[in-house]
């Protein structure tokens, strides 16, 4: 990227509207950056705190001028109430304040998380397959929700107490000189103290907090993975050792968070503030001895010592808690920053669809290995039908993703139209090719928002047309819900055979000009077949099909095949003409 300025809502393979700009070259920068929208509420939080640390103030102050007053001979006594009234009335002030401050930064933290979470999910939508393929779920879920959720933490109560804490820290600078100018002796001297310690906790700190995320994530990871599994895990009676595995994980997580604990419990400044209380003490009565202090001035400033009680207690958890949201900001940012190699081609293509596509000396493969598929090149014309078989393994699911750009090509071009996929605007050009997929997945959402999933505005009508179309209705009104039923609940799953027909439907509505239908769902009943047959047939009228099938049935109407082998394309032509030429071709029949 030319600039690290980029649109919240701009991810590499779409577009959305209303945008602003995060700065994304730096975990601190970035915060701030998401901050700055909200920098009154920030000024609300600083009002906050210094008000709420120099009316704190004024409890000693109080005190050591009423303590004057009843040791003078006679005791000024009437002047008590006047200071009671005066420390009560500041702290009552002083609660107005506080509240300010927590207030503004538990909103600040909530939309800081929002607005986080939503630029993550936009960014996370918009990375090519081969991001997704090489991301864990688990860990992505992790950083998703946990990890944004520190944020907010960071926030509140992390920044709200080091910025309330920081103000309780100067205090003592401010009110010590009213006694003596001397006393600001030990608040100066503690403050460099706490910073240093502060500098070299939050420097061990640094790799611990991010040893406690990343093993969060792990963990996740590993969770994820073995739920997904799950019918793997149990057909397998792996169960036991994927305990095993996620009891490991469990205690490094652990692990990282007792190392955490360790370094906290040897938090210096709580030793400092020991030191301090005692050297104050040391050096007022020295004063008073000296007759420069009354006994009120010490008894006050002893209590204005004492402020550093607070950021000396609360900075353990606040810095920490704000080292945990640095460390979940880096991989937050981490994950958004990921290089996405497909990249929208803004000024791109979107003309009307017609159909034609060409394979143009593709050769593809998915990491660093041998090529998946090697010169193919082929030409289909808009409206026709086009089988695509081939062993298992041959390449056929592969050379579908390419129309669409679900993957790009390493070599050679695939052509829409006559023009590169890659020159053409994603959303028209996902729009005009459905896809249907070898496994198809369902949302675990009603039957009807399955269904209209490719376009949100279809009436109830539209829906039911489709389905009758795929051959669905009747199966669908089976269930007791009809188009309501919820996938996954109630134990609702569906056939291999009644998902195609969704997906079938699901394609009647989007009415793209090119279907590709990776039908691999071999064993079905010929009744279910038939009817599969016949929806099939209807959805490829009136557009390029392209059918990835080991259906005889199917391949005796296409108008054209092309047979695929170890990544080759091995003939091109009609099934008459493959059957006379094609030794490849007839040895997929004779298997
Ligand atoms: P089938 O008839 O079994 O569906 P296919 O012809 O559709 O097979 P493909 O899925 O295209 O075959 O796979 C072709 C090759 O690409 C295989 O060797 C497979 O191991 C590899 N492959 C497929 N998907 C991926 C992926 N996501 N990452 C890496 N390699 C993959
Ligand atoms: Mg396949």
């Amino acid at each position: 990227m030319a600039t690290s300025q980029m649109a919240i809502e701009e991810a590499a393979e779409f577009t959305l509207a209303e945008q602003y700009k995060t700065n994304r070259s730096g975990a601190g920068r970035w915060i701030i950056s998401h901050f700055k929208r909200y920098w009154y509420v920030g000024i609300v939080i600083l009002i906050g705190a210094f008000g709420n640390a120099a009316l704190a103030s004024v409890v000693p102050i109080q005190v050591g001028q009423a303590f004057d007053a009843i040791l003078q001979n006679p005791p000024k006594v009437d002047l008590l109430a006047g200071f009671a009234w005066t420390i009560i009335i500041s702290q009552l002030i002083r609660g107005v304040l506080q509240f300010g401050r927590n207030f503004g930064a538990e909103i600040l933290g909530q939309l800081l998380e929002r607005n986080i979470r939503h630029e993550l999910y936009v960014s996370l939508l918009g990375k090519s397959m081969t991001f997704h393929n090489l991301q864990p779920v688990g860990d992505t879920m992790a950083r998703a929700t946990n990890d944004v959720r520190e944020i907010n933490f960071m926030f509140n109560p992390g920044f709200n107490l080091v910025i309330g804490s920081a103000n309780f820290l100067i205090m003592p600078l401010i009110v010590a000189p009213r006694y003596h100018p001397s006393l600001v002796l030990v608040p100066i001297l503690f403050i460099i103290g706490y910073i240093l310690a502060l500098w070299q906790y939050l420097g061990e700190l640094d790799p611990i907090t991010t040893k406690v995320r990343s093993s969060f994530g792990e963990l996740n990871t590993r969770l994820s993975e073995a739920l997904d599994g799950i019918e793997t895990v149990k057909g397998m009676a792996q169960e036991e050792n994927e305990v095993g595995l996620f009891e490991k994980n469990a205690r490094r997580f652990r692990n990282a968070f007792v190392w955490q604990g360790d370094v906290e419990a040897r938090f210096l400044p709580l030793l400092l503030l020991g030191l301090a209380q005692g050297g104050a003490l040391l050096h007022s009565l020295i004063l008073f001895r000296q007759g420069l202090l009354t006994t009120g001035d010490v008894i006050a400033f002893f209590g204005i010592i004492s402020l550093f009680g607070f950021p000396t207690f609360v900075s353990l958890f606040a810095y920490s808690q704000v080292s945990l949201g640095n460390a979940s900001a880096r991989r937050i940012l981490e994950l958004i920053n990921r290089e996405t190699e497909l990249d929208q081609n803004v000024a791109g293509s979107e003309a009307e669809m017609k159909g034609a596509i060409e394979f143009r000396d593709v050769t593809f493969n998915y990491g660093d290995t041998d090529p998946v598929l090697k010169n193919v090149s082929f030409k289909v014309e808009p409206g026709q039908t086009v089988a695509i078989v081939g062993q298992t393994g041959a390449g056929k699911t592969s050379l579908a993703k390419l129309v669409n750009r679900t993957y790009d090509v390493d070599s050679g071009q695939v052509l829409v139209d006559g023009i590169d996929v890659r020159d053409w605007q994603l959303e028209p050009l996902r729009r005009g090719i459905s896809i249907i997929e070898q496994d198809i997945f369902l949302f675990s959402r009603s039957i009807a928002d399955n269904i209209s999933f490719g376009c949100q505005n279809d009436s109830q009508a539209d829906i039911e047309a489709a389905a009758k179309a795929a051959q669905a209705h009747e199966f669908i009104l089976d269930f007791k819900d009809g188009y309501d039923t919820v996938i996954g609940e109630r134990g609702v799953t569906l056939s291999g055979g009644q998902r195609q027909r969704l997906a079938l439907a699901r394609a009647f509505l989007t009415d793209p000009t090119i279907l590709v239908l990776d039908d691999s769902t071999s064993a079905i009943d010929s009744a279910t077949e038939d009817k599969i047959q016949r929806a099939i047939y209807n959805a490829a009228k009136g557009r390029t099909t392209l059918i990835i099938t080991h259906r005889l049935s199917q391949i005796r109407w296409a108008d054209l095949i092309v047979v695929m082998r170890k990544g080759e394309v091995a003939a091109v032509g009609t099934h008459e003409d493959l059957l006379r030429t094609s030794e490849a071709y007839r040895r997929i029949f004779t298997e």
